[in-house]
């Protein structure tokens, strides 16, 4: 059992940090571990290390959490870096996009086609892109032999320009996206152990190559459900999108499932407004990225937060003999009126019996050799879909074992539709992107900007990044393109 040092930059992050803390905990394969938890954040620090340290010793594990604001101190003797920082955070984005809205983009201008993921910025969230580079540059220099796991988005042009930049580093790209394959399967009653199953694409963009059950085509079990069923579907989250009639509209014109966030980023028809967007992902919000889906997930993250705050708070007070990470001791002691769904929500991530479902923790099993593991990574393509250059990190699985990544192949390949008419155009967005980084070259950003069906005049491509690029928090982004 390897002793590690884990950095996690961003580690006050809502949506990872506790879960992914949680799994190294609960994996009892990393005894004698040192965590290094780092945010720029004091309090959403403190809180995270309180609850990791309550864990540790409830279930009686020997692990040590260190917190830090310093980059230096948590990637320098690092075996693992894992990225999960918001650089500006949510409020930046929201900004953002309330510019794009005053100049005629509907849900903002990062709100593309094929890529509709509201906290996915390729253009103006310089910040990030700057940051990832930043990151990698360091691990090279302080810790040569570290893998960077990638979990901040935007995982499909983050992990390509890393990859391009820092070609020294060991990185890979994360996503939890390729569980939409198990919603499927449960929305059609299907016993998971006789599917067998094979995604492929970009981050984001990801598609079903391959469904067998029980050994036999699974398609016509999936198309028999639509056929059936999906007239009395109805969305549980803004998020469950997995058979709403775009899922099954993409089927349609791709011929394949697309799995995971794939179902957001459809093309700018289905996202016109907001009722357009209720007749495709559902009522009543319209999936995760309208108005109203994109609040709901805001607010859930921000009572997420709020609710770890409140009990590192009352973890602190309880004596130590109190057992607090039982969903009753979790219950116990945040009392009445607490929201039920986030206590249980935060009584499954820490729940000793089961894993959180992200890829993470199994990764650095599998490769510092603890039990081999199939997992779905992004990483440079070199050959694993054809008629994808080599360069472009694609998201597919691969078996991670103490000998490295060994892609699995792509059987069935895609379809034509997929590759030409989907990844194609995504990839061009992507190249445009990074390229636009790479080159300090910022009209590769109009460019994708002049190819919005929302744009009307160059006047409004001026207007609009103007007005981003003269907030405050974008003066290293004018720096780099010389503004
Ligand atoms: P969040 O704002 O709740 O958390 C981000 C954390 O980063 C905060 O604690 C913040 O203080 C910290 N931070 C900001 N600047 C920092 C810096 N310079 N150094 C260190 N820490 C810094 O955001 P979130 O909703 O948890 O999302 C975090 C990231 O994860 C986003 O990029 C999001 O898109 C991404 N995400 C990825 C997946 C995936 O499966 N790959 C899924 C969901 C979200």
């Amino acid at each position: 059992m390897p002793a590690l040092r884990i950095g996690i930059v961003g580690a006050g992050s809502a949506v990872f940090s506790l879960r992914i803390v949680s799994d190294l905990i609960k994996a009892g394969a990393f005894s004698g571990s040192e965590v290094v938890l780092m945010d720029i954040d004091d309090e959403r620090l403190k809180s995270v290390k309180t609850l990791a340290e309550r864990l540790v010793s409830e279930l009686g594990v020997n692990m040590k959490f260190k917190e830090t604001k310093n980059l230096d101190e948590t990637i320098k003797g690092s075996d693992f870096v894992i990225n999960t920082a918001l650089v500006g955070g949510h409020a930046y984005l929201e900004k953002v996009r309330r510019i794009g809205e005053k100049h005629g983009y509907y849900r903002g201008i990062e709100a593309q086609e094929f890529n509709m993921v509201s906290d996915y910025y390729t253009m103006t969230n310089f910040n990030q892109l700057d940051y990832f580079v930043h990151i990698a540059r360091k691990v090279v220099e302080l810790s040569p032999n570290a893998w960077l796991l990638q979990a901040a988005n935007p995982v499909f042009e983050g992990t390509t320009l890393i990859t391009r930049m820092v070609p020294e580093v060991n990185v890979v790209g994360f996503c939890h996206g390729y569980h939409g394959v198990d919603h499927i399967a449960e929305t059609l009653g299907l016993e998971k152990e006789k599917i067998e199953w094979q995604v492929a694409g970009f981050n984001h963009a990801i598609w079903l190559n391959k469904f067998l059950y029980d050994g036999k085509d699974g398609y016509p079990l999936i198309e028999k459900w639509r056929d059936e069923h999906s007239s009395e579907w109805k969305p549980r989250t803004p998020f469950d999108d997995y058979v709403s009639p775009m899922a099954f509209e993409m089927l349609r014109i791709y011929g394949m499932m697309p799995i995971g966030d794939t179902v957001r980023n459809s093309s700018w028809r289905y996202h016109r407004d907001l009722e357009t967007k209720k007749k495709w992902y559902g009522e009543p919000w319209g999936g995760a990225d309208s108005e109203l889906g994109w609040k709901w997930y805001q607010e859930s993250l921000q009572k997420i937060v709020e609710l770890e705050k409140l009990i590192a708070k009352l973890v602190q007070e309880t004596p130590p003999l109190v057992k607090v990470f039982t969903k009753d001791g979790l219950k116990k002691i945040v009392g009445e009126g607490a929201p039920e769904e986030i206590v249980e929500g935060i009584a499954q991530i820490i729940d000793p019996d089961r894993m959180s479902g992200e890829q993470h923790v199994p990764f650095m099993m599998a490769i510092t050799g603890v039990k081999p593991e199939r997992l779905v990574i992004n990483i440079p393509n070199n050959g694993t879909i054809k008629e994808i250059p080599d360069d472009v990190v694609v998201e597919i699985p691969a078996i991670v074992d103490k000998e490295g990544i060994h892609p699995e192949k792509i059987d069935p390949p895609l379809t034509p539709m997929v590759i030409r008419a989907y990844l194609y155009p995504r990839m061009t967005r992507m190249e445009l992107a990074v390229r636009a980084y790479m080159e300090r070259n910022i009209d590769y950003i109009k460019e994708i900007l002049y190819r919005d069906p929302r744009t009307k005049s160059d006047e409004q491509v001026e207007s609009v990044l103007g007005e981003i690029l003269a907030l405050p928090e974008n003066e290293r982004m004018r720096k780099h393109y010389g503004i």
